[in-house]
């Protein structure tokens, strides 16, 4: 029988190493993960069993085993599921099927991982947890369906090798067998296997079952002793949605999260609860505390685990939530739903329709609730996973408003990293404000010491100050908020009410003239400024145009952008910009006015946070300047 040995990908070998000797103190989580694997792989044949009856071979007594063998110092995890074929194992057992590896090499050598082993579980990586208490590992497997002598012998003693040959298996299934390390022998003892069954696995649907020997009184001879061995159930096995609130501690909870989440903190909430009625169904949803490091992944998983009478149809139904939620966790089961349903089908199934309906409204209230009963903790949430459910004002127009009222923005008034409601914000608007204002930007720094909001400041407005860089669309696609538009303070032809800006532009008409038509190239119009006090000009965008920063965003991918022209505003008031007049009306013709336009114009480029067009030219014009101010003294 051909024996082929094959060396572990570098970030299996990297996995292993921290295994072994980082982490060590949660050693018994190996179990949970084998358990959980066997779960999983016992869903999977149960399910395609439903279409290929002839995949039970006969046993559909689904469970999961545990046989300690004291003698060869092993253990074994035991299950009747789907098995793996030849490509199965290798392809499972010898790579990390994750596309974030890179990220994830990054994470394992991170203090943070070294911390919180249970971490790993969040990569898919929990089969080689199995090398913290074993020096040889065996899974000896055989696809349901397949011959008895098409199973497969996986061997590896964790040293960057392992092996793979033909096998013979009679049951489907799979065997994991860990020749366990001399410090790990409490393993192989009843009490040690039942408490961590217990604490770690306990809701586990399959029975999860071990021969346990009790020696006895026989009742017939006092004097005499007696052994029996029978096969006993460590977990009960109760699904945790379906049972009574009352009847769930906080713990059990946590634990059934990590479960699902793969995450190893706490949830941030819990939301459990049946739906009575023309659907009937039974939801227990998680808010998770910390992002995902995947969530902005293509081939993140979206959807809760989907149930349909106690048989698993998926462990993740995307169909059940809408994406901007994706960070919601947790288990969905349906009496209602035929136990053959298809993921075609569910796409256009009433009752999937309903359940979403119901799933968003009750999250999107779960949110607003902990927004109103504990600022911090809604705070520290929205940290997390406010950009994502953001999105929901872009994709989810029938909740938009709903969406709107869970925003949260920092703003020129409150303090770096406190933020605000849109509630909030209008609620202390300023008499004769009439328009809720915003600055986009990449760090608050820059934008609160931005040109931009010098008039602003001077009349006490509050700015909006918004980071993401797809905040300026998703602020043109609410509209309106408690019947006040918005208006981007980077944008379009602002009037602050100086009052007499029509005026200036008359007075100023001349040298306006003269600065467009020497921009004419560069800008589409020239005109007197209702948002500067300090500065002497800034350049604008249009009302309708791409905000500047997702302009900057989509050219840093590489696409296309259509430029749009920006306009030149030029403060009256400016010492400057009066001189200047005073210039044009003496000599419009004069060379010293046509270099300060050209100046004024790299400027405002500048106070973008863009290079003026010609750096070197730029600083020798302004060194010359210079000269000419230290010779007039
Ligand atoms: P995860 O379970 O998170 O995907 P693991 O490293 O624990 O990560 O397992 C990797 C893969 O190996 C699983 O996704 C599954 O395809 C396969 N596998 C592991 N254990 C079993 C088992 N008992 N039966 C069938 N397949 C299994």
């Amino acid at each position: 029988m051909a024996v082929s040995k094959r060396k572990f990908k570098a970030e299996v070998n990297k996995i292993l190493d921290l295994m072994i000797h980082s982490l060590y103190s949660h050693k018994e989580i190996f179990l949970r993960e084998l358990i959980s694997n066997a779960s999983d792989a016992i869903d999977k044949a149960r399910y395609e069993a439903l279409t290929d009856a002839a995949l039970t071979e006969g046993d559909g007594e689904w469970k999961i085993q545990l046989i300690p063998d004291k003698d060869a110092g092993t253990l074994t995890v035991r299950d009747n599921g789907i098995g793996m074929s030849r490509d199965e194992v290798v392809e499972a057992l010898g790579t990390i099927a994750h596309s974030g590896t890179k990220e994830f090499l990054k994470l394992l050598e991170s203090r943070a991982v070294k911390n919180n082993p249970e971490l790993i579980g969040q990569f898919g990586v929990g089969f080689y947890a199995s090398f913290m208490v074993a020096d040889e590992v065996s899974v000896l497997t055989r696809r349901a369906g397949a011959g008895p002598n098409e199973a497969v012998l996986w061997k590896s003693g964790a040293d960057g090798t392992y092996t793979v040959e033909e096998a013979e298996k009679a049951a489907k299934g799979t065997d994991v067998v860990l020749r366990l390390k001399d410090d790990a022998k409490s393993y192989l003892e009843e009490w040690e296997l039942r408490k961590v069954v217990k604490q770690y696995s306990d809701f586990i649907e399959y029975p999860v079952m071990m021969d346990v020997t009790r020696t006895k009184t026989d009742p017939d001879d006092k004097d005499k002793k007696v052994t029996e061995t029978a096969a006993e159930t460590l977990n009960s096995r109760k699904a945790i949605w379906l049972k009574d609130k009352a009847e769930i501690t906080e713990a059990e909870y946590n634990e059934f999260y990590k479960h699902v989440s793969h995450d190893f903190t706490d949830p941030a909430k819990v939301l459990h609860y049946k739906a009575e009625g023309t659907t009937e169904f039974s939801v227990l949803l998680y808010l998770p505390k910390q992002r995902p490091f995947d969530i902005f992944y293509k081939d993140y998983k979206v959807g809760p685990t989907l149930y349909v009478r106690r048989v698993q149809i998926m462990d993740h139904c995307e169909d059940l939530i809408p994406p901007y939620l994706r960070f919601v966790k947790g288990v969905v089961e349906s009496a209602d739903l035929p136990l053959n349903v298809s993921r075609e089908m569910l796409q256009n199934n009433r009752m999937v329709a309903v359940i979403k309906k119901n799933i968003t409204k009750k999250v999107l209230d779960t949110l607003a609730e902990m927004k109103q009963d504990d600022a911090e903790a809604y705070a520290t949430f929205y940290a997390q996973f406010g950009r994502i459910l953001k999105e929901g004002i872009h994709h989810d127009f029938e909740r938009k408003e709903a969406i709107a009222d869970l925003l949260l923005f920092e703003s020129t008034r409150t303090e770096p990293g406190k933020k605000i409601t849109l509630a909030e914000y209008v609620a202390r608007m300023r008499d004769g404000q009439e328009e809720i204002y915003y600055i986009t930007g990449t760090d608050r720094a820059a934008a609160v010491s931005s040109p931009y909001l010098e008039a602003f400041k001077e009349k006490d407005y509050e700015v909006l100050i918004m980071t993401d860089e797809f905040d300026d669309i998703i602020i043109s696609r609410l509209g309106r908020y408690a019947e006040k538009s918005f208006q981007s303070a980077i944008k379009g032809d602002l009037d602050l009410g100086a009052g007499d800006k029509e005026e200036k532009q008359k007075e100023y008409g001349g040298l306006l003239e003269l600065m467009q038509d020497q921009l004419k190239d560069l800008v589409e119009a020239v005109r007197i400024s209702g948002r500067l006090k300090d500065s002497a000009v800034c350049l604008v965008t249009g009302e309708h145009d791409m905000d500047p920063q997702m302009e900057k965003m989509l050219a840093a991918m590489g696409q296309d952008v259509p430029q749009g022209k920006r306009s030149l505003e030029v403060n009256p008031d400016h010492e400057l910009i009066g001189r200047m007049k005073e210039l044009f009306a003496a000599d419009p013709e004069s060379e010293t006015l046509k270099e300060y336009v050209g100046l004024l114009y790299d400027q405002a480029l500048m106070l973008e946070g863009d290079h003026p067009r010609d750096p070197v030219a730029f600083a020798k014009a302004v060194s010359k300047l210079m000269a000419e101010g230290v010779a007039a003294g």
